[in-house]
């Protein structure tokens, strides 16, 4: 792997020599320094991009946190690691913001700064860097002509994630995620490619290439009596277009699928500002049959008139709220909140993000039913969700 860039932000003139000097030392790549948050502007803009951002929060002029959110939509920036004397609430409130800006929280060293923390989250980079899928030098990221080109080979696939039932863990359908095969870096998750295609409209592309995969394998399974639901995400802008449902129609009707084991996942914060067309569509969507997702429930604004005024039969709860759970007992009071709250309107909840068995078994006492999440299943490519299915006794549906 190329050495890495480093920029030291630190207001406090003997900190940062003492940290440069010691960074110096230890890794080969460009130590890069500022005072402040203008000085790590220009440096920033100065650079190709910058691997690990040693971030001090607090300091005259424009501070850590105004310099993380100019920074964040540059894309150069690898990961940020804090080293501020701040306290642990506010420490933990700008962690949660890192996140929101789509940044990559390494860790926190606190002050002074101490090269041994450092070093293992140097090595920490270095591993999620090879991982290759999840974190690229953001020097790295795909340019226009390179997403186009995969567009036109087809290299971009359809992984699935199994839906399972809390208790017992039957599987009741899938959620279908993009995934490309880049020739040079191996499989790539939508992070890195979807923000170029919304840039460039390219979103509906890779969503008929998606579809067509999805719909040719429910109808090989449906050709063996096996029948699987799966939920395709829609991108808000595609909802404005008036031929979405017309072409829906018309691959459904050419795969014999039916369009009750279709649904369609569409974020709750894409639907605030949807004009009366994109609403028409969705109503269109299931006057056909089709189910509808409002995705990643509670993680936008507020939209109860949303799922209220609009015809869902699935929410699918954020997983901010399980991943929070454990230190937070107000996530779980919004999980058995949602929990009721589906059931109120008669249609199902599923809760995502679960990684442990304790989550698993919290989620359960809180009576939710319907999950998603790495403990049952990473996104599988087609032959291991095949594999995975099979496992199965029994196939429930949603
Ligand atoms: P999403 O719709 O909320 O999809 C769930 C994301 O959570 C997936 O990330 C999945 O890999 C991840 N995930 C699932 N279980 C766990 C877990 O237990 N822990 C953690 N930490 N993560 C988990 P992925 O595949 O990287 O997709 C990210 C987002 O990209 C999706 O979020 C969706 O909004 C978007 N996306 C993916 N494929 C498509 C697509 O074909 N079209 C559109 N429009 N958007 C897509
Ligand atoms: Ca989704
Ligand atoms: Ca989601």
């Amino acid at each position: 792997m190329q050495d890495l860039t480093v920029l030291v932000l630190e207001d406090e003139p003997f900190q940062r020599l003492v940290t440069v000097t010691a960074l110096e030392k230890v890794l080969p790549g460009p130590i890069l320094q500022a005072a402040n948050g203008h000085e790590a502007v220009v440096v920033l803009s100065a650079c190709k991009a910058v691997d690990i951002v040693l971030c001090d929060l607090k300091m005259t002029g424009m501070d850590g946190l105004a310099f993380l959110r100019h920074a964040s939509s540059s894309g150069k920036i690898g990961a940020v690691v804090l080293c501020s004397e701040l306290d642990p609430v506010l420490r933990q409130a700008t962690v949660a913001m890192i996140h929101c800006l789509g940044l990559t929280f390494l860790g926190d060293l606190g002050k002074p700064f101490k090269l041994e923390g450092f070093s293992h989250l140097v090595n920490r980079y270095r591993e999620l860097c090879s991982a290759g899928p999840q974190l690229l030098s953001p020097a790295e990221l795909p340019t226009l002509s390179d997403v186009q080109r995969g567009l036109d080979n087809g290299e971009f696939e359809a992984y699935y994630q199994p839906k399972v039932t809390l208790e017992g863990q039957l599987l009741v359908g899938a959620e279908v995620l993009a995934r490309w095969t880049h020739p040079q870096w191996g499989v790539l998750s939508p992070a890195h490619f979807l923000p170029i295609m919304e840039e460039y409209n390219l979103i509906n592309r890779l969503f008929w290439q998606l579809f067509e995969q999805g719909l040719a394998l429910q109808q090989r399974l449906g050709a063996q009596e096996r029948v699987i639901n799966l939920a395709f995400n829609l991108h808000p802008a595609q909802l404005a277009c008036a031929a979405l449902t017309e072409r829906i129609t018309m691959l459904l009707k050419r795969s014999q699928v039916p369009a009750s084991s279709v649904m369609f996942e569409i974020t709750e914060s894409g639907l605030i500002s949807a004009p009366a067309s994109s609403l028409e569509n969705l109503v269109r969507l299931r006057m056909l049959g089709c189910g509808l997702a409002m995705d990643d429930f509670g993680a936008g604004y507020s939209s109860l008139d949303r799922l209220s005024e609009l015809p869902f039969t699935q929410i699918k709860l954020d997983r901010a709220f399980v991943r929070k759970m454990q230190n937070q007992p107000k996530s779980a009071a919004i999980i058995s909140c949602s929990v009721a709250l589906a059931q109120a309107l008669g249609i199902s909840l599923v809760i995502e993000g679960v990684e442990t068995d304790e989550q698993q078994a919290r989620l359960i006492e809180l009576g939710g039913t319907l999950a998603q999440g790495f403990l049952f299943a990473r996104p599988l490519p087609e032959s291991h969700f095949i594999d995975f299915c099979s496992q199965q006794a029994d196939w429930h549906r949603c």
